[in-house]
């Protein structure tokens, strides 16, 4: 019994790993599993007449194994030291969390003054000065402790300026330990980062929800937040103790987002602008991106010409050459996918037709910065025509549509009862998995409870998450699908 708990703990860890999403959009970046280490403990005591109590997505896991390969091949997200405890409680102090970071923090001294600091999921930066440091994000909330130790082994100087990239939680909310360690920095952040965190307050069931973060954990009033003591527009431009920090504010993947200039030193500390594959601008969980003024984010970065760039996810990247050819083919890819966008608005089409034709050329599709691991081209075409238009789909009936059950039940009608519905489905999904998928979906409206439509959600959804055509942020809308279903099967 206790080596059939330990294989699924091991296969639920396995899974976390790579459920994480960006948060915040990265996010996405989570998934909501209790602690391994506390699941573990409680299962090798429990009976084994209560393992039917696992939930939903244990279940299908561990009755699905090969979906954990296939989730993990499209998952990582550049920063290998990932941490489980840490990816399930971001927004809280949760002992295990802050421990596991302190075991996994990384400092690197990546010019003279300057270190790269690799933690689960996030990276920041330490500038040292004459005047003390600049800290360029703080991280995710159990990152506090950590950061502070990571900064005190190089350097003893105080903390003067804290510069938050953007309000997500794996940027900013590590800065809590440094406060209560007697660090008093300036705090800056650009204006919007106000609304932002006052939305997590407002949000937070929702917030929760698409996070997968425990819903206590999530900042209740602005007392649970660290805000900003200075907040700017557009630029700033700041001297501290010898070194020149630009800050260029763009909306990207936020509205509150900033990139990071140092001029002396050809720097450029590209925030989440840059994530080393096809970015989260296309995010079906989040609110709006902003690609055009992303576009024009790396255009200002490419223009500065810099020897360096340090991304708050992944990898570094070096050299002037370099940096300049990834920030080039990204901007050229999300242009690509505007102007198709745009184009099809004004055309006329049918929003889905938009979306459903855009092809990146053969030069961008196949670089490898531009992976579509998380998001598809396709996603990022509906994120901007859906910031561009309103929310209806074109689709006459859908302006006042019928509940989707009754809609279902008429299709049922027309198959000629649940059974051949299913039948067809089944059938279908050997010609074309997408297709049936929608008939499938049709099935389970029409009767969630019927036995022979739960098998059916189970089996094609499994293998729309093992398609070679699925990315992890859909994966994880099939495999919750899935263990929903599964959860009624009880
Ligand atoms: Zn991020």
């Amino acid at each position: 019994m206790k080596l059939i708990f330990k294989i699924l703990a091991f296969l639920i860890a396995i899974v976390i790993i790579f459920l994480v999403g960006f948060f915040t959009g990265k996010s996405n970046r989570s998934y909501q599993i209790d602690s391994v280490a506390e699941k573990l403990k409680r299962k090798v005591t429990t009976p084994i007449s209560d393992a039917v109590q696992l939930s939903g997505r244990k279940l299908v896991l561990l009755e699905n194994p090969e979906l954990i390969s296939r989730i993990m091949e499209g998952g990582s997200f550049g920063n290998e030291n990932f941490s489980i405890a840490a990816a399930q409680n971001m927004f809280s102090k949760d002992e295990d969390a802050i421990e596991d970071i302190i075991d996994k923090i990384e400092i690197h001294k990546v010019a003279p003054r300057i270190w790269f600091i690799r933690m689960p999921i996030v990276n920041c930066t330490l500038i040292e000065t004459d005047e003390g440091l600049v800290l360029i994000d703080t991280g995710m909330k159990p990152s506090g402790p950590a950061l502070l130790k990571a900064i005190r082994s190089v350097s003893n100087k105080p903390i003067h300026t804290i510069i938050y990239t953007h309000g997500h939680v794996d940027h900013c909310y590590g800065t809590w330990s440094l406060i209560e360690a007697g660090e008093q920095p300036q705090i800056i952040a650009h204006k919007n980062i106000i609304n932002r965190f006052n939305r997590y307050i407002m949000l937070r069931g929702s917030i929760a929800k698409y996070m997968s973060q425990p819903e206590d954990q999530l900042p209740e009033d602005s007392a649970d937040i660290v805000w900003p003591t200075r907040y700017f527009q557009e630029q700033l431009t700041l001297n501290i103790g010898g070194v020149e920090f630009q800050l260029k504010h763009y909306k990207g993947e936020t509205d509150d987002q900033l990139f990071v200039w140092l001029p002396e030193q050809k720097i450029v500390l590209a925030a989440d602008y840059y994530q080393g594959f096809l970015p989260n601008a296309g995010n079906g969980k989040r609110v709006q991106r902003d690609v055009k003024e992303w576009i024009k984010a790396l255009k200002a970065m490419i223009e500065l010409q810099p020897e360096m760039m340090i991304p708050s996810h992944g990898e570094l990247v070096r050299g002037q050459q370099q940096v300049q050819e990834n920030l080039l083919v990204l901007a050229e890819a999300l242009e690509y996918i505007f102007t198709h966008s745009i184009k099809g608005l004004n055309a006329g089409l049918r929003k889905d037709q938009i979306y459903q034709s855009i092809e990146l050329p053969a030069h961008l599709e196949s670089h490898p910065i531009l992976e579509e691991k998380y998001v598809t081209a396709k996603d990022i075409s509906k994120m901007i025509i859906r910031q561009y238009t309103g929310w209806w789909d074109d689709i006459p009936s859908h302006w006042s549509p019928a509940p989707l059950e009754s809609q279902s039940e008429k299709i049922v009608e027309l198959a000629g009862g649940i059974d051949g519905l299913v039948a067809f489905s089944r059938e279908l999904s050997g010609v074309d998995l997408t297709l049936a998928s929608h008939f499938t979906d049709w099935a389970y409206y029409a009767d969630p409870e019927n036995p022979e439509v739960q098998q059916l959600v189970l089996e094609i959804y499994r293998r729309r998450i093992l398609s070679d055509e699925s990315v992890t942020q859909e994966m994880l809308v099939y495999l919750d699908h899935m263990a929903a279903v599964r959860e009624r099967m009880r």
